[in-house]
């Protein structure tokens, strides 16, 4: 079974959400988009087994990613897509956002593992054309454009998971110099052996112990000096994980390594702010890479495993022509489709009101990761006792796709952060605007009211944290909800128009419903032990 972009959807989904991408007609970016399914079809896609079987692994104290990694990052680097992200002014393609995304979910699907170690680099660049200094930019935005080194997001330590304000790493000032000491886990690219070079952008303490999150400084740590000597900065382990193993999740030991400060002393977590939506877009569109994946192996297999008989003929059925089977791919299809549309749609805001990209922003990372691990639940169930094997697609896809609920915030932790944070950001102002933007366009008043009441009841609770999933799964299913209707209004731009029909029709009889059962714990919560 062989993984295939997909593309008509993804395009789909480009024109339905924008009327134009800025910078590049829709021609110039489906070619793009068709150029880099190749790469992904043909160079990385035969590469996720084998680093799901082979893993990357520490070699005098060195990562050694799986086989064939190097090589496909080569190419990677010929084809120069590592610029792709990056404005032309420092040296890049600048493609639009839109388009980088599409081509991120491509990659994803086709192996999320190389995504993980290659993806950092555009968010790393990113944080330093907006927060850098001329001499910073000068020195490492080339490079990644080249994709002679990676970025890693050095964030996590040992006590500092979802709690940021724990962080014990610091940054102190040594004859004029800054200097990193502390101990950082779960680094994704912590090391590798595919780039020339490493930066590792550290969130580390620079004010006093207690400070919370106001005392947190951005640094950029090469994990090399100039010259290349050692630069302080060690893989003192190699996590063993679930899924994900071609891509290596270092604990990363900073001892006194030189850095320098990005942006002003204390402003750390305000400059990866400026960084973590696109990343929590990217981790969205993580999930739907896998629910289309999931969809797309589910319906080659129920179209040609045959149990039971078509009813009136003795003829042996295709599964996918059984009820409850066209249910499972129904529901994939539907999800991978409209969490795109989300995602798409969160993008658009993303230039034009902050507030109502904060807003749509997490809802999008949940959504969208459970929508990944609904898929791929369904496509294990769908290829029934094989589904459970390791020789087919479905069981990788289950377990790699689990941590997109996990990173860049736990859906947990966003959820909370909707109830007690958004909700009453700058009195209700960006509720008002995701009401505005998403929940007034809704053609669909059961669905409304739901959302409604529940808001409302959140609104009276003194500590919500009871309903905080409850009321994330609501808001998640009505702006689910806005963009299935956004493509079915521009159905004229779809390939398969009745495709498209049903699955709108799908989504408002069997998934929209749901909707009551989510209103329904706000309404009436737990109490809390
Ligand atoms: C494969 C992988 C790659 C990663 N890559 C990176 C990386 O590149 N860089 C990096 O910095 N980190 C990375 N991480 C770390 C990841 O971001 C953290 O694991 C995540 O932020 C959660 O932190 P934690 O594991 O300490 O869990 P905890 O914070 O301990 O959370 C455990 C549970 O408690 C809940 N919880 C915690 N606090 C609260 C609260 N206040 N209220 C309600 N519920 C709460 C959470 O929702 C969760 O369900 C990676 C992790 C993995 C597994």
């Amino acid at each position: 079974m062989q993984f295939r972009a997909p593309i008509n959807d993804i395009l789909f989904t480009l024109k339905a959400t924008f009327d134009e991408l800025p910078g590049l007609d829709f021609e110039t970016a489906e070619a793009i988009v068709r150029h880099f399914s190749i790469f992904a079809e043909e160079i990385l896609a035969p590469l996720d087994q084998v680093g799901d079987l082979e893993g990357s692994h520490l070699e005098d104290s060195r990562v050694r990613v799986p086989s064939g990694f190097v090589d496909a990052y080569r190419a990677y680097i010929g084809q120069g897509w590592p610029g792709m992200a990056i404005p032309e002014t420092y040296g890049g393609q600048g493609l639009p956002e839109p388009v980088v995304s599409a081509l991120s979910e491509i990659m994803s699907g086709a192996n999320h593992a190389f995504q993980m170690m290659v993806g950092v680099a555009p968010a790393a660049a990113r944080a330093i054309i907006i927060h850098g200094t001329q001499a910073q930019k000068q020195l490492f935005l080339p490079r990644l454009v080249s994709g002679a080194w990676l970025a890693t997001m050095c964030l996590t330590e040992p006590d500092a998971g979802s709690d940021l304000a724990a962080i014990r790493t610091r940054g102190r000032l040594v004859g004029g110099n800054w200097r990193i000491h502390g101990e950082k886990v779960f680094i994704s690219g912590g090391d590798q052996d595919m780039s020339e070079g490493i930066v590792h952008l550290v969130l580390a303490r620079t004010g006093e112990d207690d400070y919370g999150v106001r005392g947190l400084s951005l640094f950029v740590c090469p994990a090399r000096r100039e010259g290349n000597t050692p630069n302080g900065v060690r893989v003192t382990r190699l996590e063993h994980k679930l899924g994900l193993s071609g891509s290596p999740t270092c604990a990363l030991s900073f001892d006194d390594a030189e850095a320098e400060l990005v942006g002003a002393e204390g402003d750390g977590l305000s400059c990866m702010f400026n960084v973590m939506n696109p990343m929590r877009i990217d981790v969205a569109l993580q999930g739907i890479a896998h629910a289309a994946a999931a969809a797309a192996y589910s319906r080659t297999y129920a179209e040609e495993r045959t149990q039971g008989v078509r009813p009136g003929t003795g003829k042996r059925a295709a599964i996918a022509t059984h009820g409850d089977v066209q249910r499972m791919l129904a529901t994939q299809d539907a999800l991978a489709l409209g969490g795109r549309a989300m995602a798409y749609h969160a993008i658009a805001q993303l230039e034009r009101s902050t507030l109502l990209t904060d807003f749509l922003v997490p809802i999008c990372k949940v959504f969208c990761s459970d929508a990944g691990w609904e898929a791929a639940d369904l496509a294990v169930q769908v290829f029934g006792g094989y589904g459970y094997l390791r020789e087919y697609p479905p069981e990788r896809i289950l377990r790699n796709v689990r941590i997109t609920r996990i990173y860049e915030g736990t859906n947990g932790i966003h959820a909370m952060t909707l109830v007690r944070r958004m909700l009453r950001l700058n009195e209700r102002a960006a509720l008002k605007e995701f009401e505005g933007a998403i929940v007034q366009e809704i053609d669909n008043s059961a669905l409304v009211n739901d959302w409604r009441h529940a808001t409302q009841a959140v609104f009276a609770i003194d500590d919500p944290g009871i309903v905080a999933t409850p009321y994330m799964k609501l808001s998640g299913l009505v702006t689910f909800a806005a963009a299935w209707q956004r493509l079915e209004a521009r159905i004229d731009l779809a390939p398969e128009p009745d495709r498209i029909r049903r699955l709108a029709h799908f989504v408002r009889r069997t998934m929209l419903p749901a909707s009551a059962m989510w209103a329904a714990m706000c309404l009436d919560p737990p109490v809390a032990e």
